[in-house]
Parts: C-alpha cells; sequence; structure tokens
C-alpha cells in the first residue's frame, strides 16, 4: 500500500481490526470519530512521522495506523491490513473481539484493553516486581 493514498483514504479502505474500536475519542480535544470512514476524513498523517507499519501477531496480521486530530494530537489504532476471508483468518478475528470484549468487561479503557491483548499475543510476560534484576 502507498503510505501516500492515506491522505485521500478511499470510502471502507480500512476496516477497524474490532467493532470497540469506534467510536474512538481524542482524550486531548475530546472530538469523537464515530467510525473508521470519520477517523481517516476527519484526521491528517502526522507531519513528517511515519503514519502505517504493518504488525504481525500471533497471527493476526494488522496495521497500525497514526493520524493526527485536528488538535494535533496523534491518535492511534489497529485496523485490518486486508479481509483475510479464510475460515482461519475470521476464526482469528473473532477470538480478538471476544478477547478485547473480556477485558473491556473487566473495566480496562480500550487503549489499556489493546494493549494487554497485543502483550498476550506476543506470549510476553508481565513484568514481575518479586522477580530480582
Ligand atoms: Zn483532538
Amino acid at each position: 500500500m502507498d503510505e501516500s493514498d492515506l491522505d485521500h483514504p478511499p470510502r471502507g479502505a480500512f476496516c477497524p481490526l474490532t467493532d470497540a474500536a469506534f467510536p474512538k475519542g481524542c482524550r486531548t480535544c475530546g472530538a469523537v470519530y464515530a467510525s473508521a470512514d470519520e477517523f481517516m476524513r476527519r484526521t491528517r498523517p502526522p507531519a513528517g512521522g511515519r503514519s502505517i507499519k504493518a504488525v504481525s501477531d500471533a497471527g493476526v496480521r494488522f496495521l497500525e495506523l497514526y493520524r493526527n486530530c485536528g488538535c494535533g494530537s496523534t491518535l492511534m489504532d489497529f485496523f485490518a491490513e486486508r479481509r483475510d476471508a479464510s475460515d482461519a483468518g475470521d476464526a482469528r478475528r473473532q477470538r480478538w473481539v471476544a478477547l478485547l470484549r473480556c477485558l473491556q468487561q473487566q473495566g480496562l479503557p480500550p487503549e489499556r484493553c489493546r494493549a494487554e491483548l497485543r502483550r498476550l499475543l506476543l506470549d510476553q510476560a508481565p513484568p514481575d516486581p518479586s522477580r530480582p534484576g
């Protein structure tokens, strides 16, 4: 994908990885983006910064997409790189969404949920405070 396309993305070009991703709010100015399309329309790529990063976690391929809010804050969310129409791809997305919802039902904020989920999928142990050094 050409990054310059991100300046004027076609409608529906980006599919949020999870239903829980939207509505998305900016903590700085309070702007709310109801959908992925609205998010892409009303934000701009970060000036001089990398706006998109392809990541693969535990077989789930996705994009970390960075966009600047009208207030100048940089917002990030995960988007599906492309629809994997296979049963396996669908199963991975369903598992991701189920885990994300499970975490959110624990009362964790969405950003924290996604961070925890990534850590889980990457099989990274949380920092163990009892372990010396
Ligand atoms: Zn903002």
